[in-house]
């Protein structure tokens, strides 16, 4: 071979491991793009895994939420957090269609908290009782009609008509925001009803068939909590009877009043109305415990079913409260069979605890009141009378015109102390009901001392310069302004009631805030300002005896200029008994020391009444409370004034 020949020789053979070179980086560079695009679906199916698995995390967290029986509005609330939250939604909401006889509405149950929840909140006020319009076609109603999900990217148009009451800018900018591609809507039905939408606002136009399925499954699990829910409500309204006692329960007693009464209307027929409560209940469940507690409540039960026609009704109201509704029966009749139920109450021992003993109200329908409210509380009052007066015993209503004003005031008084409204310490609040209790039927004197010994006791719980005879000396007055102002003897008696209590409010403001030295800061004045309306609402709103007082108590720190509150009331909008209040109330703090200040004599206390005539008080009632004022001090008046 010749030394050319050679040469190519070699470059052939340099020729052929260069093609081989080249040859294998081909493969390799196919090996590692192949390895790059299996990377790359790894990660593809690790994210897809991810999801999977935060969606079968959320159906379990559903799945949780329907056994835990928490409230429906509850359940929605955390469904649509976790959809938005954890699925990375946009925003989630809850739609429910409402339907009445003539019309369709739309409500919002629930929404995911996000920028368009606020917006939509500022837009609409309450959005969960905002009625919004129901669409008769687009995407909502056909993806109920066709019971598919349905996806759109023009949600605007769809939105449009259900939120027609917002205008069109404040619109523009709900919608306005760019992460939102697309809205789909979810259909719910429950037991073949349409029940409304659960909608969701995604980041992508479309949806996958995965995402899909999985959105199918979590309604159909909230379809479930909805019927689930719904059948509970069935099942609880079914119930009529009380498990403790097997007597009917206070739903079912209240269903047959309302029936009785339009039976007594159409026939003019009476019923009685027995009211019964167990007498020291909580002395027998801390001495004995709540076992032989209960056993006194079974045994009361017992005692009424025993005594009870088959057409009576007798009820478990509350905790140790009872109610038989007698049809056909007048007083007498009621009195006798309340007298029953009680001897036989009575005379039953029971292991341990021995004989218990109940204290029944009685009222009739048509005899004491044609209104079912009003004599639910006269038996009520009855009952409150049967306590006062020793327990175990019956007591018949009178008709809310006979019961004397000392009496109600007396009632309201009880049921204040008795119902630890107010925060007086528990023993002196059962010292005044035990002194309001001592037997006062038919001693009116004797009543009204009583009640303005309590009036006094109470108000010097928080203004400790008050003195003892103070509540009776406000009333005299007040008696006396009333009168020469023309006022009937009805709303004297108010005023005296109101006299009595319009300070109330205070025992619900913390001691220390009454009894500060320093000045009050702004807070501290609206707290105090506060309580005339924390007086009327509160505490008195409950008892319907003294409802009419409510306005007059309400109104006892408007001035006569507008400048009073709470409603800034004016001139002859405020009840004359109410300025009668705010003069008799300014005097007699001003003639007692405060913190702040020394007491003023009598007459400087009125020369400083005088001074805001016309714009505190109406220039008439200061001429005449002035007059009445000087001669009263003058001679230390102590004439008899029928108060
Ligand atoms: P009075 O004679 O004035 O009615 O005194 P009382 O102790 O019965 O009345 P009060 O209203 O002060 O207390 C009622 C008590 O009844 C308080 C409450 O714990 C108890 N009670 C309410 N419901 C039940 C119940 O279902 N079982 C038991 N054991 N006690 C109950
Ligand atoms: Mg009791």
């Amino acid at each position: 071979m010749g030394f050319l020949d050679k040469i190519f020789e070699y470059t052939k053979h340099i020729q052929d491991v260069e093609e081989s070179i080249h040859a294998n980086k081909q493969d390799f560079l196919e090996i590692y793009e192949r390895n790059l695009q299996l990377e790359k679906e790894i990660t593809e199916r690790r994210k897809e895994l991810q999801v999977t698995n935060q969606r079968m995390l959320s159906l379990q967290h559903v799945w949780d939420m329907l056994n835990s029986s928490r409230p429906l509005s509850s359940i929605f609330n955390s469904i649509v957090k976790t959809l938005q939250g954890d699925l990375g939604y946009v925003h989630c909401m809850v739609i429910k269609i409402e339907k009445t006889e003539n019309e369709k509405t739309l409500r919002i149950l629930s929404q995911s908290h996000t920028e368009f929840a606020s917006k939509l909140e500022k837009a609409l006020g309450d959005v969960e009782t905002a009625t919004l319009v129901y669409p008769e076609t687009g995407v909502f109603v056909d993806s109920l009609t066709e019971k598919i999900i349905k996806q759109t990217t023009d949600y605007r148009s769809s939105l449009r008509p259900i939120l027609k009451c917002i205008d069109e800018d404040k619109f523009r900018n709900l919608l306005a925001n760019p992460q939102s591609r697309s809205m789909i809507s979810i259909p719910l039905k429950t037991q073949g009803n349409d029940f409304g939408w659960l909608v969701v606002f995604s980041t992508r136009e479309l949806a996958e068939d995965a995402e899909l399925d999985f959105l199918k499954t979590f309604s159909q699990q909230i379809e479930l909590a909805i019927t689930i829910a719904d059948l509970f409500q069935v099942v609880k309204n079914q119930a009529v009877t009380d498990p403790l006692t097997t007597l009917y329960n206070r739903r079912y007693f209240e269903e047959f009043l309302k029936s009785e009464v339009t039976r007594a209307e159409r026939t003019r027929q009476p019923f009685t109305l027995i009211g019964l409560d167990l007498d020291h209940l909580k002395q027998i469940n801390d001495k004995y415990g709540h076992y032989y507690g209960d056993l006194a409540i079974k045994t009361v039960a017992e005692a009424m079913k025993k005594n009870a026609r088959s057409i009576d009704v007798a009820a478990r109201i509350g905790g140790e409260e009872f109610n038989i509704l007698l049809p056909g029966v007048d007083s007498a009749g009621g009195v006798i069979a309340a007298e029953r139920i009680r001897t036989a109450i009575e005379s039953c021992k029971l292991d341990q605890i021995g004989h218990v003993t109940a204290s029944i109200g009685v009222a009739t329908f048509l005899e004491h009141s044609d209104n079912a409210d009003e004599l639910l509380e006269l038996v009520d009052q009855a009952m409150y009378k049967a306590k006062r007066n020793g327990r175990n015993q019956v007591k018949l209503a009178k008709a809310m015109t006979e019961t004397s004003w000392q009496e109600i005031a007396i009632d309201v008084f009880v049921k204040i102390l008795s119902k630890h409204q107010v925060h007086v310490p528990a023993e002196l609040a059962q010292e005044l009901c035990e002194k309001l209790s001592t037997n006062n039927e038919n001693q009116k004197s004797k009543a009204k001392e009583m009640l303005y010994n309590v009036s006094d006791i109470l108000t010097q719980t928080y203004n400790p310069s008050h003195q003892k005879g103070i509540t009776k000396e406000k009333i005299k007055i007040a008696t006396k302004l009333a009168k020469i102002f023309n006022l009937s003897e009805e709303e004297i008696n108010k005023l005296r009631i109101a006299t009595t209590l319009y300070d109330i409010g205070n025992l619900m403001l913390p001691q220390e805030l009454l009894l500060k030295s320093e000045p009050l800061t702004d807070e501290e004045k609206e707290k105090i300002k506060a309580h005339p309306v924390i007086a009327a609402r509160e505490i008195l709103e409950p008892i319907s005896s003294v409802q009419d007082i409510i306005p007059i108590i309400e109104a006892h720190h408007e001035n006569w200029d507008g400048t009073g509150y709470p409603g800034k009331a004016a001139g002859q909008e405020i009840p004359l008994s109410s300025q009668i209040i705010l003069i008799l109330d300014a005097y007699f703090a001003l003639i007692e020391p405060r913190s702040y200040r020394k007491a003023l004599k009598p007459a400087d206390a009125i020369n400083s009444i005088k001074e805001d005539a016309g714009k505190k008080w109406n220039n008439s009632l200061v001429k005449e409370f002035c007059s009445l004022m000087e001669k009263y001090v003058e001679t230390d008046d102590n004439e008899d004034i029928n108060d």
